[in-house]
C-alpha cells in the first residue's frame, strides 16, 4: 500500500513485554476494520436517509455531516437509539443487513494469542454501543479472548475524556504504569496519557480502504504483528 504520511515519521513502538500486566485494546479501527463503519456512515446511511426524505444523496450526506458533527467524542456519537430517533432509521436493523463488512484486520488473532500465552489481563475498551458491540462480537468472534469487554455506556462517559480512566479504574482496578493501550484515534491516547497510561499505541491502519497515517506524537503501528517480538520482521 501507498503511505501517506503528511504529518511526520512513523514513530516504531519499543514494547518490553516484561514490565505489561494489563493490554487494552479498543475496538473499531484497532481490531476491526473501519471500512464497515465509514461505509455505513459514509454511504449506507445518506443512501437511506435520502429516500426517507426525498432529497439527493449529497443533500443527505451534508445535512448527516453536519448532525455527525455536532455529537463527535461524545456518547451519543455511537447511541444507536439517539440516531434511530434523531434520523428516523432504524440504525441496528440497517447495521444488521450490512453485517457482512465486518472484518478483523490481518495479525489481530496472532497478538490476541501472543497476549494470552504471556499471562496478559487483556481487555476490549470500546465506545462502541451495546448493540453495536453484539452484532460485531457475534459477526467476528473476538469476544473470548478477552477477560472483560467494557463498553463506554457502562463507564457513563466516552473515551475521549479524562474521567473515562478515572472511572475504569474503579472497574477494572489496572495500574496505568504497567497497561498498555492501542487506539486508531489520537484523541483517545492523548486522554489515557493525562491518566498516566504508560504504554499508548496508534494504530496507524484503521480502514483497509483509507491511506495510512501516522501520529506524530505516539509510537504508531501498521499492524499487530509489529507488536509481537517473534514477528516483528517477517
Ligand atoms: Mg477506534
Amino acid at each position: 500500500m501507498q503511505k501517506n504520511n503528511p504529518e511526520g515519521k512513523k514513530i516504531f513502538p519499543e514494547i518490553s513485554w516484561d514490565k505489561i500486566e494489563t493490554v487494552m485494546l479498543d475496538m473499531d479501527g484497532t481490531l476491526l476494520d473501519k471500512h464497515f463503519d465509514d461505509y455505513f456512515w459514509e454511504i449506507y446511511v445518506p443512501e437511506h436517509y435520502s429516500l426517507l426524505h426525498n432529497i439527493s444523496v449529497n443533500e443527505a450526506k451534508k445535512q448527516l455531516l453536519e448532525k455527525y458533527r455536532r455529537v463527535e467524542s461524545t456518547l451519543e456519537w455511537t447511541d444507536l437509539e439517539y440516531w434511530s430517533h434523531e434520523l428516523g432509521l432504524d440504525i441496528a436493523e440497517l447495521k444488521m443487513r450490512i453485517n457482512h463488512l465486518i472484518g478483523v484486520h490481518p495479525y489481530v488473532i496472532e497478538f490476541l494469542e501472543f497476549c494470552l500465552k504471556t499471562g496478559k489481563k487483556l481487555y476490549l475498551i470500546t465506545n462502541a454501543h451495546s448493540k453495536t458491540l453484539s452484532i460485531k462480537l457475534e459477526q467476528t468472534s473476538i469476544g473470548p479472548w478477552f477477560d472483560r469487554v467494557v463498553c463506554a455506556e457502562e463507564v457513563g462517559c466516552a473515551k475521549e475524556d479524562h474521567k473515562f480512566w478515572i472511572r475504569l479504574q474503579e472497574i477494572l482496578s489496572y495500574d496505568p504504569r504497567t497497561t498498555l493501550l492501542a487506539d486508531d484515534t489520537e484523541k483517545v491516547l492523548r486522554s489515557a496519557a493525562s491518566f498516566n497510561i504508560a504504554h499508548l499505541i496508534f494504530v496507524a491502519r484503521s480502514s483497509s480502504r483509507q491511506p495510512v497515517r501516522y501520529s506524530p506524537d505516539f509510537p504508531s503501528i501498521d499492524f499487530f504483528k509489529e507488536l509481537i517480538p517473534s514477528k516483528k520482521r517477517s
